[in-house]
């Protein structure tokens, strides 16, 4: 450490946070609908659902129901060998929700994890069948995680550098912007047709590249890749850990372009946000291939905590949710708004690349060094804090995931000090 040698309050260090540049945590003492409350009670509008989790609103009072009379009757047993019934409801009502073709849920705890079990479940599929197939090809900009696994599969740059000799080598094609998709699909098909040892599959965040800096693309280059990963039997491994769950405009992003994934990962709002889990679903094919007497054959994942029956009992909630409250009218509400509020920033001149997918708006702030390291950033963040709200800018890419029941004063509100946040920096 060189700039600053004073020993942190705290002994916690905290993820994604230089600790040198930001010496204070912020502390939050309650949640309560699109609201985190500090101690002193100050409020503070969460703009970005607290990392794209949260989606009907802080402290549910039916999630919240959910979890406590869950804790009080089965807080845990292990799922190798064992199932229960908050389980069993989350995987039943997941097949009957996600699109028509996805047979097979494995649980796991996060967003890196469950894109671990996919990538794992994708090289299994071709290994048990004999076949050399492994490479994996991902989009330009990606991001699935933080583990080595899904490093792998992730942009390569600031975020993974000390990394690079655990990472394993991938394919990467060009991000498919606006009036460039056909580059992305035309090496897509090449890379399909001249691997020499195969694809294994294709690995995308559907419609909108989160972590990357919230770059869209449409539904038409979607459903293209299925098209010709389908041609080249490669599989397709939707990650919609933070496209999942309204937040692109319909339940899962995958719906709007018709696309049946192979494997498809989802976590984040799939408890309403309140707790850690995740699934990854897949086709039969997948299933039936590791289905043997020949025990070498056993999908060996698995995590302590895989279907904990509390966060089981939150997913089954926040499914229940979708259909007792208007989710998807609030969706379509919040896409609406913003629509109607980024007008204010199309011409203006000092932001640029206006953009909206669903219930996700962004624009960057114009500067001469774009990125995730971009010197306004940090400015933006302690400008939006100070003013009460959570919006943490990646780089200068400023973007709005709201919960679901954000109100239109809030929006309001939100839209306004990113107005005015460009007059102090
Ligand atoms: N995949 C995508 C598309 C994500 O946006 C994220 C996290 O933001 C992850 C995977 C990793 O999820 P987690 O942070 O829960 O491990």
């Amino acid at each position: 450490m060189t700039e600053d040698t004073s020993a942190p309050q705290s002994p916690i260090w905290h993820p994604f946070t230089q600790h040198a540049t930001l010496p204070e945590m912020v502390k939050i003492e309650r949640g309560k609908g699109a609201y985190l409350y500090k101690p002193d009670g100050a409020r503070i509008i969460d703009g970005i659902s607290s990392w794209w989790v949260i989606t009907h609103g802080h402290c549910h009072p039916y999630i919240q129901s959910a979890v406590q009379a869950q804790a009080e009757k089965l807080d845990q047993v292990i799922f190798a060998g064992h199932t229960h019934e908050p389980a069993e409801r989350v995987a039943e009502e997941l097949i009957a929700i996600t699109p028509k073709g996805l047979d097979y849920v494995f649980f796991s705890d996060s967003g890196s994890t469950c894109v671990e079990v996919a990538l794992k479940m994708a090289l299994g599929f071709w290994h048990h069948q004999g076949s050399k197939r492994q490479r994996i090809l991902v989009l330009e900009n990606s991001y699935h995680g933080d583990t080595i696994g899904t490093m792998s599969v992730g942009q390569r740059g600031v975020f993974n550098r000390p990394y690079d000799p655990l990472l394993f080598t991938v394919e990467s094609l060009p991000f498919p912007a606006a009036g460039a998709g056909q580059d992305t699909l035309d090496a897509l098909e090449t890379a399909c047709r001249e691997s020499a040892e195969g694809v294994a599959g294709l690995i995308v965040e559907p419609l909108v590249l989160g972590a990357g800096g919230m770059l869209m693309y449409s539904t038409d280059v979607l459903r293209e890749m299925k098209r010709i990963c389908e041609k080249y039997d490669v599989l397709f491994i939707a990650d919609e850990v933070m496209t999942g769950w309204g937040r692109t405009g319909t339940r899962f992003a995958c719906e709007q372009a018709g696309v049946v994934p192979d494997i498809a990962c989802y976590s984040k709002g799939i408890t309403g946000g309140s707790l850690p889990l995740a699934v990854t679903l897949c086709h039969r094919k997948i299933f039936d291939a590791h289905y043997s007497t020949d025990r070498a054959k056993t999908f060996f994942h698995s995590s302590s905590y895989t279907a904990n029956p509390v966060a089981c009992a939150a997913a089954v909630a926040n499914l229940e949710l979708w259909h007792r409250e208007p989710v998807q009218e609030n969706i379509d509400r919040i896409a609406a708004y913003h629509g109607k509020k980024l007008e204010a920033f199309r011409d203006h001149p000092r932001f640029e690349n206006v953009r909206q997918t669903g219930t996700i708006a962004a624009v960057d702030v114009k500067v001469t060094d774009e990125g995730y390291l971009a010197g306004v950033g940090p400015t933006l963040y302690a400008y939006f804090q100070d003013r009460g709200f959570l919006l943490r800018p990646l780089g200068n890419t400023v973007y709005i995931l709201p919960p679901y029941c954000v109100s239109e004063a809030d929006l309001d509100e939100i839209y306004d000090a990113i107005a005015d946040s460009i007059n102090h920096i």
